[in-house]
């Protein structure tokens, strides 16, 4: 017997495709896929408007799965994180992060990451695998949908849409995974899937210089790089890929993005950690380094994690280095840590795997995390700028 197709694996073309091969005509492609993306459908018998004949073809060759749900925790802040088993011992998270006007959710694109970032806990776990694209949209699929059961509100563009931008910005690192994860932001883009546009997808990269290139041409959407220092030594001792792709040229590789990016500038992300890469010398280093780049800045505070031996900048100095940078003309941000008390923030989106669904063991790894970095921890950082 041949192995089952989950629909959730296909792109628009794709899909097209395997209708042609069931002998079926375009158009239903995109009533099917409507069914799957819009109306988060998992059953053919519910896809009303397709011929009987043709769901129950569809249902001895096909399936609609997304991984299966390991654990869903809502934080005190509304921060919903799902961790979705992807097989072999091996689990992801998906955040769902809700603000006044949008609703974020961050998708991850590896079991796992073989950059080895040194303050980054998913790096801490190496590498397992790649996300399919099935595993990839299919937290998408999954978090829409379930949101809106939660709300009670109605599958199809006529309810209101729950998640209106992605970032991938969970585990992983997305242009290692670049065929999976371009086909998933295809369908989100398709006007019969998510429809989201592109300004509202953004892809977080390390730095995979080769790769930000072949995004430009093939399905450009908002970048953000993860720079995180203002020199190459530092770099290379916090992110080992950057020996590889050294400033220089992931600097090039930006300005070279921005011919086709759907926004005119790329975000830098910039993890602060205390006495490490936050003092106005290196503020002042960056502002020289990135000067041919229109960029804006996310500084972010650094989630601690025990085995990283790293801490996050105080308070006044994360403001102090943000002024420099504002000083110097450059939009900078501060991003609240959110979700901390179910261990939904940056970097943190690996503690998990190993303890899974145990709440108990979870709450006293909070209790350790916090007599080691302080009550502070777990908590958001506000910081008015
Ligand atoms: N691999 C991609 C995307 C996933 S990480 C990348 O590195 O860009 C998303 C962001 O979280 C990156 O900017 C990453 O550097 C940052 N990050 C990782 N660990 C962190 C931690 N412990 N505290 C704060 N930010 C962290
Ligand atoms: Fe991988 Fe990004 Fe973590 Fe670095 S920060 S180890 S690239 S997920």
């Amino acid at each position: 017997m041949t192995a089952l197709t989950n629909l959730l694996d296909l792109d628009p073309a794709q899909l097209v495709a395997y209708c042609g091969e069931l002998g079926e005509k375009p158009f239903r492609a995109k009533q099917l896929q409507r069914w799957i993306h819009q109306f988060g459908a998992g059953d053919f018998e519910t896809m009303t408007d397709l011929a009987k004949s043709l769901r129950e073809k569809l249902a001895t060759r096909a399936h609609i799965t997304s991984p299966a749900i390991i654990s869903d925790h809502t934080s005190t802040d509304g921060t919903r994180k799902w961790l979705l088993d992807v097989g072999q011992g091996n689990a992801v998270e998906t955040v769902f992060i809700p603000e006044e006007n949008r609703g974020t959710l961050c998708i991850s694109t590896q079991a796992g990451c073989a950059v080895n970032c040194r303050f980054c806990s998913t790096g801490k776990q190496g590498f397992n695998r790649n996300l399919t694209v099935g595993e990839i949209i299919g937290q998408l699929w999954m978090a829409e949908f379930e949101l809106r059961r939660t709300k009670g509100i109605a599958p199809g563009p006529k309810g209101e849409r729950q998640i209106t931008n992605v970032v991938m910005m969970g585990m992983g690192e997305p242009l290692l995974n670049f065929e999976p994860t371009v086909t998933a932001l295809r369908l989100m883009l398709d006007d019969n899937a998510y429809g989201l546009s592109r300004r509202r997808v953004t892809l977080s990269t390390s730095g995979v210089v080769p790769m930000i290139d072949k995004l430009s041409k093939e399905c450009p959407v908002a970048l953000a790089v993860s720079l995180h220092a203002s020199n190459d030594t530092l770099r290379d001792g916090l992110i080992p890929l950057n020996k590889k792709y050294p400033l220089r040229e992931l600097l090039d590789a930006c300005r070279r993005y921005l011919d086709y990016a759907p926004r005119d500038f790329i975000t830098f992300e910039y993890c602060m950690l205390d006495g490490v890469n936050d003092s106005d010398q290196h503020a002042r280093e960056l502002v020289a380094l990135v000067k041919d780049v229109p960029c804006k800045f996310n500084l972010i505070p650094f989630n601690p994690f025990p085995e990283s031996g790293l801490k996050r900048s105080h308070n006044p100095r994360i403001k102090a280095f943000a002024q420099v940078l504002m000083d110097a003309g450059l939009v900078t941000t501060i991003r609240k840590t959110r979700g901390d008390d179910i261990d939904a923030a940056c970097g943190q989106l690996a503690g998990e795997v190993q303890d899974r669904t145990r709440v108990q063991e979870r709450m006293q790894k909070m209790a350790e995390y916090k007599k080691k970095f302080g009550e502070n921890f777990g908590k958001i950082v506000e910081i008015t700028q």
